[in-house]
């Protein structure tokens, strides 16, 4: 069963993040960027037993009551993804910072 998608309209790809509880999304060299630079991940095309690179970095950003936006970096989340399993870094913000776990599939 996949453990990544691809989404059908932005080619990004996508995966659940257990430590974050939400999807995180990546692009890779079939994204369509729409002229917009970004950064490109190597995906060995498996979805069933995916790898990625480089690393996946997330911020989540809380709103910035001085400014309106969400631009506070908040929950730190740092990752590579090997033949379908998760190995967090230890410098994320959440409960499974250090561990490797399999990334859960994904509908
Ligand atoms: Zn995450």
């Amino acid at each position: 069963m996949a453990k990544i998608k691809r989404d059908p309209e932005s080619t990004q790809l996508y995966f659940q993040c257990p430590g974050c509880g939400h999807l995180h999304a990546i692009n890779d060299s079939q994204t369509d960027l729409r002229g917009e630079k970004r950064p490109v991940w190597e995906f060995n095309g498996d979805f069933d037993k995916p790898t990625i690179r480089a690393s996946v970095l997330n911020w989540s950003y809380r709103k910035n009551p001085d400014s309106g936006k969400y631009d506070i970096e908040i929950d730190r989340c740092h990752s590579f993804i090997t033949d379908g399993m998760i190995q967090y870094l230890d410098d994320c913000q959440h409960k499974l910072a250090g561990q490797t776990i399999e990334l859960p599939e994904i509908d």
